[in-house]
Formats: structure tokens, sequence, C-alpha cells
């Protein structure tokens, strides 16, 4: 029989996982009102009081790096670029020791002008969401005319050395599959990596509708009418995309297919959200609270034996087959990638 793993200074799950990657979403709020994840007049918002403050989101993460294992930090949102604190507290966590590697989610509004300070503060690399080359399509998806901002911080990102920078796209049936090839070149001509994401069941509107996703199949179908794609030698270990190699390589692309290809076996995410509670998994239905203890003077070691609490009743995956599953309440936009 395995001896149970020690769950001394890690965050393991009753499956034996261990979470070394936390997501930490800074924010809510969004400046875009994309289509499958909001509605145009966007949601209400965290008040002031309930979001964690900077100096409390620096703690709990150096209580998570410094106690609990975790070496991969992700910044996300909403849209963390708005979140008027965050060069400094990016600053604060590349500070930290052991030092994690950080990364930013972003919609790239803005990434231009904040990345070399990004940079400078400690940030390692950002993946950045854009679903269409076409403005048009792109106001229409987002229902704000930004398209030339996404391009410019795409292009400041790898500027300011933020590499590799990554391309996050989303596909939807009738709206934008057809530009799937195009954004795959976009990247190669670029040097960006792109992920093609399915659309998961975390719309704010619950409208998902399985019919209207586009699987990972009908995508790497439509890059292999244009390219030809062999499957990455590099270990995946618990990254969510699957990649395969473009024309020879050395030029990736990913697929994050958590619908039609769960990689829940090998998770080893664990999250935060803007209000300070532990999201055990993207579509756990239940969070901890660490705010109301870290605002009632716990200690370290206390907030420690919670999150690790937190992380070790987490279920086996997502359950999106089971007829059994419950969207989460909490939509993506106060999740985070
Ligand atoms: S759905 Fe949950 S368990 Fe599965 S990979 Fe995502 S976060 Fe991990």
């Amino acid at each position: 029989m395995t001896a149970a793993p020690t769950t001394d200074g890690v965050l393991v799950d009753r499956y034996g996982r261990v979470a070394r990657d936390l997501r930490v979403s800074l924010t809510d709020k969004c400046n875009l009102r994309c289509t499958y994840c909001m509605p145009a007049e966007g949601l209400p918002w965290l008040a002031g009081p309930q979001l964690l403050a900077d100096a409390e989101i620096v703690r709990l993460v150096r209580v998570a790096v410094e106690r609990l294992g975790v070496t991969e930090v992700r910044f996300t949102g909403g849209e963390p670029l708005i979140r008027p604190g965050l060069v400094g507290v990016v600053g604060a966590v590349a500070s930290l020791t052991p030092r994690p590697r950080i990364s930013l989610t972003t919609n790239g509004i803005g990434l231009h002008r904040l990345a070399p300070a990004l940079r400078t503060a400690g940030l390692d690399r950002v993946n950045v969401s854009l679903d269409t080359l076409d403005r048009a399509r792109f106001t229409t998806l987002t229902r704000r005319d930004r398209l030339a901002d996404v391009l410019a911080g795409l292009a400041g990102a790898a500027a300011a050395g933020l590499t590799p920078v990554k391309i996050n796209s989303v596909l939807m049936r009738g709206v934008n599959d057809d530009e799937a090839p195009a954004l795959l070149r976009f990247a190669l001509n670029h040097g960006y990596e792109l992920r093609f994401i399915e659309q998961m069941p975390l719309d704010a509107q619950h409208g998902w509708d399985r019919t209207t996703m586009v699987t990972a199949d009908e995508i790497l179908g439509a890059l292999g009418q244009e390219f030809d794609l062999t499957p990455d030698p590099a270990e995946r270990g618990g990254a969510p995309a699957e990649t395969w190699l473009v024309d020879g390589g050395p030029a990736r692309v990913g697929v994050i297919a958590t619908v039609t290809r769960p990689f829940c076996g090998d998770c080893d995410r664990t999250r935060l959200t803007a209000d300070g509670q532990v999201r055990n998994c993207l579509f756990a239905t239940e969070e901890s609270d660490l705010r109301g203890a870290l605002r009632a003077g716990a200690d370290d070691a206390e907030l420690a034996r919670r999150w690790q609490a937190a992380m070790r009743v987490k279920r086996a995956g997502h359950g999106i087959d089971d007829p059994s599953f419950l969207q989460p309440t909490r939509p993506m936009s106060a999740i985070g990638g």
C-alpha cells in the first residue's frame, strides 16, 4: 500500500494531486464585454470592501509560496491590467523566496503601455486573449472596437521580453470558427504561441450550449487542412494545453480541451478569487473563505491549514458530462483563466 503523501508544506488532494500553480483573480471587472462571458451591461461587481487589498493578496501569495509549495503564480481577472496596484503586487511577489514564475492572463488592452514596467517588476510572461483578427467581428464579439489595442499589446509584450507570448483563442460555431488557420498563421508570423480553448460552461448568462462549442477534433481538423501537425514530444505534465508541432516545429500550437479531452487527472491548479475565496477547481461549486480568517487575525500557519483543507476535498474532475453537473454560480469573469 503506497504511503499517503505527506501534507506538510503542500496542497495535496484526496487523489494525491499536488497543486503548485496558483491562479489569482485580481478583479472581477473588465473593460470588454465578450458575448460568451457576460451581458452588455456588465455584472454586479464585487464591492470595494469585499475585494482583497494589495497587501492582503501579497500575503496570501506569500503563504502559498513559502508554506504550501506553490511555484507558479498566474494573475488573472476579470481584466488584471485595470487593477491600479498591479505592478506593485507583481514586484512584491517577485521578491518572494523561493521566487515563483509569474505570468498574467489579459485581454491585452493597455498592455503596450504597462509591459515595460511589469517586466521590470518581475513578470515573466503573458497570455493574451484574441478570438479574431477581423475588426468588425472583434467589435461584435467584445462589444468594443479595441482590436488595434490588443494587437499593440501583443507587440508591446514581445518587445518588453514577456516571452513566450501566448495567445488564447475561443472558437464558436458560426461566429469565428472559420478563423482557426488564419489565427495560427498570424501567431507563427509573429512568434506567438497559440492555444485554442474549448468554450466552457462558465458564462454569467448560463447560456453555454455543447452543440455550439467547437471541439478539439474540429479545431485540429481545420488546422490540418493547411498545416502539418505532429504530436509534441515535450512532457505535458499538468499543463492544460495539449500541444502539436506545426510543420515539423519548433513552432507549436495547443488546444485546451477541457470538455472533450479533460485533463483533471494531472491537475496542479489552485485558485484565489479577488474577494479572498479558495476555489479548488475551476468548476467548484463550493469555496473556502480566507479573507475572513485573514481579517480576523489568523496567522500564516492557520491560513495555510485552511488552504490545505480546501484542496483536500477537491473532486476528481469537473463532471461536465455527469447528469448531475451544476454550473458554478460564480462566472468565469470572477474566477479567471
Ligand atoms: S476542471 Fe478542475 S480539476 Fe479539471 S483541470 Fe480544471 S481546475 Fe483542474
